[in-house]
């Protein structure tokens, strides 16, 4: 008789975006003709760069071209992608990668949600509080949890990222018996604040001496603007025998609609004498069949030299929109964090989260999103977001600063 993975019962209902959506279709149902402003959900609204819709479009020519067309691919991603990620990610900031350790996948949330499949069933997983859903729910789905109370789950260990760490926990904030799994990503969704070399420093030491792994989400890294502040965890000496790093075009270059990502699992992980490299790929090459041709070739036209410069004006545009957020809710006395090498504001409004959403959403027709959403720890904050276009962000501020101020 067929049963179902009852671990799926234990998660918690009302996902939180869509709760907002509910909300939001509640709203503008009761308000026809309002002029909604959406400043929640972390999606991108810029379309892609010219050089990466160039090479997008020869992709799809070389398909119809007998000569040119690919069927499947390597799984792990084109050699042509894999190596122009090593050399301008990784070697020419001095970090030990190299384009063997690189999968190539549709997506950063499917490899941070898929990654965990590698592991034993009990072993013991810390995951930030306020955090991006993704880490927990999938460890929920594989059985790794207790059931929820009041909002955690029996059986994780929560790092509480507060005012007093400045949203960055350390491996002091860990019980005595630490953790064998440590998600961490930064520059943070849902803070927007970021991790220095030392405090980075701090987490790679710990791994190494407790033989843990850390998983390291970078998916807003091309947000760092501030040189002193490591881009990847590799950045820091031992992280290449102890962390697995995600990255992104989504937010990176606009792909959330393309579909392009990429997993770096050095050669130098080794785990009960394993290569984990080996391990992932052997999953990887299982489970996926590669990420389309011209998709890769866009990609690979973020590291031309058009690319890179188109791809940094994206990025600007967005931490342009970020700093208005940021100066104006500290006019009006919030305090932020985030918003600077980073897209997301976080803001301290010390009144119930959801009460805030829906003063905003029903008083100003912005939507943001509670901070309660992303863990306890997020309760008396909002996250705005500054992907939206310039304008829309201006006259939200606006009326923002009015229902706030
Ligand atoms: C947006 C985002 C990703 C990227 O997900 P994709 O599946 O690559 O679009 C990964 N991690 C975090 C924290 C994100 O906010």
């Amino acid at each position: 008789m067929i049963r179902l993975n009852n671990n799926f019962n234990k998660l918690q209902a009302g996902y939180l975006f869509i709760e907002i959506a509910r909300r939001v279709s509640d709203h503008a149902a009761a308000n026809p003709g309002h002029k909604l402003i959406k400043l929640g959900i972390g999606d991108v609204t810029r379309p892609l760069p010219p050089a990466i819709i160039k090479a997008f479009h020869e992709g799809v020519d070389d398909q119809a071209d007998a000569a040119g067309f690919r069927g499947y691919g390597p799984e792990q991603g084109y050699a042509f992608l894999r190596e122009a990620i090593a050399e301008a990610d990784f070697v020419s900031r001095g970090c030990s990668i190299s384009a063997d350790d690189i999968f190539v996948s549709d997506g950063a949330k499917c490899d941070t949600g898929n990654f965990q499949e590698l592991f034993a069933g009990d072993i013991s997983i810390a995951v930030p509080d306020p955090v991006y859903p993704v880490y927990v729910d999938t460890n929920v789905m594989a059985g790794r949890t207790g059931e929820a109370k009041d909002g955690r789950y029996d059986g994780l260990i929560y790092l509480e990222g507060t005012e007093n760490n400045g949203f960055v926990p350390s491996p002091a904030d860990l019980p005595e018996d630490g953790a064998d799994l440590v998600y961490l990503c930064f520059p943070n969704n849902p803070t927007g604040t970021t991790a220095t070399r030392d405090q980075l420093g701090e987490w790679v030491e710990w791994a190494l001496a407790q033989r843990s792994l850390i998983l390291f989400d970078a998916a807003y890294e091309a947000f760092v603007t501030d040189p002193e502040l490591p881009r990847s965890i590799y950045e820091i000496p031992g992280a290449e025998k102890c962390a697995v790093e995600f990255r992104s075009f989504s937010k990176t270059a606009g792909f959330t609609g393309t579909r392009c990502a990429y997993t770096i699992v050095p050669g130098a992980i080794e785990i009960d004498g394993v290569k984990l490299r080996d391990m992932w790929n052997r999953r990887h090459s299982t489970k996926f069949n590669g990420v389309s041709y011209p998709v890769q070739k866009a990609a690979a036209a973020v590291y031309s030299v058009e690319g890179k410069k188109e791809t940094r004006e994206l990025i600007n545009y967005y931490l342009g929109n970020a700093k208005i957020i940021r100066e104006a809710m500290n006019e009006v006395s919030y305090q932020t964090w985030g918003g600077v090498n980073s897209p997301y504001v976080w803001v301290k409004t010390g009144e119930d989260s959801w009460d805030t959403f829906d003063k905003l959403l029903k008083g100003a027709d912005v939507v943001v999103t509670p901070g309660s959403g992303f863990g306890r720890m997020g309760e008396g904050f909002i996250r705005i977001s500054a992907f939206n276009d310039r304008e829309n962000v201006q006259e939200a501020i606006g009326r923002i600063v009015k229902a706030m101020g």
